[in-house]
């Protein structure tokens, strides 16, 4: 009885397992309707459907508060990424880092974070003001204090995304025409892979500021999106051309269609803190100067006091 009912046990656990497995690898964007807009929803199930704390939002200054970090420093990001292939995930196109000393650090960031991988959306998840970008790039880390990414998946604070928005320009861009033109052989191939045909830097597909960004604590916009992500949407953006646009759309899924679009719909931002980062401000704690100052304009006042009263 007591080896049946192990049986049954190991049976529930491996259907549950291997369910979660194929929800995983199975579940898929809806498609736009003719005249362009997506009017059914994901239905991915688990925390995709239950969280509270979801991604992508939509990001707006009256939404947000004032915040001030530290300059975001990123380590080795200027070296091209090594071996690097792309590959067609059936969801997005993906370029994997396999060097542990391509970090970032700072911009508010509680610890280290190691780079795991690079993929795009078309067009992008985050909105700033309700306005949709052409393209987003996510430049995807885990905390270094994790032995992987799968780990730190469900532990708060555990990934770091940068969020890069690209807005539609008469100029191609060319890293993206080496993204491109690397994905041709492989964009009617799940999980094909290709090598790139020229070198890619990461720190090429960062804007030229860094200092002026969104940030709050959301999750992975794919399934089971779990709520582990720490976000920067930057909210200067790069350029890329209509026609690039199009490229990425010609990117077939598992069952043979076009992805014509691979961003989740927007979710509630909740209670969360939505904090807008701008320069400008000291991101040392500036207290101390602040009460030396509220010190002599007392002093000051006194003194008129005095001065007025001996007179
Ligand atoms: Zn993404």
């Amino acid at each position: 009885m007591l080896i049946m009912r192990n049986y049954i046990f190991c049976a529930i656990i491996l259907t549950v397992t291997l369910s979660t497995v194929l929800a995983d690898e199975h579940w898929h964007y809806p498609t736009p309707g003719s005249n362009g807009v997506i009017d059914e929803a994901e239905h991915w199930g688990g925390k995709c459907d239950t969280g509270k704390r979801q991604s992508p939002v939509d990001l707006t200054y009256e939404a947000s508060v004032k915040g001030a970090y530290a300059p975001f420093s990123f380590r080795n990001y200027v070296n091209p990424i090594r071996k690097a292939k792309i590959t067609n995930t059936g969801h997005s196109i993906q370029i994997n880092n396999n060097d542990n000393n391509v970090l970032i650090v700072g911009g508010g960031l509680p610890g280290t974070y190691v780079l795991d991988q690079l993929h795009f959306h078309w067009g992008s998840e985050h909105t700033i003001q309700a306005i949709r970008y052409g393209l987003e790039l996510h430049i995807v880390h885990h905390d270094t204090r994790f032995a992987n990414i799968q780990e730190a998946s469900n532990i708060h604070n555990g990934i770091a995304v940068l969020g890069i928005l690209f807005h539609v320009s008469a100029h191609p861009n060319p890293d993206l025409e080496i993204i491109l033109n690397s994905a041709e052989p492989i964009k009617g191939n799940v999980s094909g892979q290709a090598p790139l045909v020229e070198k890619v830097s990461p720190y090429r597909l960062l804007p030229n500021d860094t200092t002026t960004y969104f940030r709050y604590d959301g999750s992975l916009t794919t399934p089971g999106c779990g709520e582990a992500v720490i976000w920067t949407v930057f909210t200067h953006s790069l350029p890329i051309s209509l026609d690039q646009v199009e490229r990425f759309k010609t990117i077939k899924t598992e069952d043979g269609h076009e992805l014509l679009v691979n961003f989740r719909s927007l979710q509630p931002l909740n209670a969360r803190a939505l904090v807008y980062v701008t320069p400008g401000e000291d991101p040392v704690d500036n207290s101390a100067i602040k009460s030396s100052a509220i010190s002599f304009t007392i002093l000051m006042i006194v003194s008129a006091i005095f001065q007025h009263f001996l007179l």
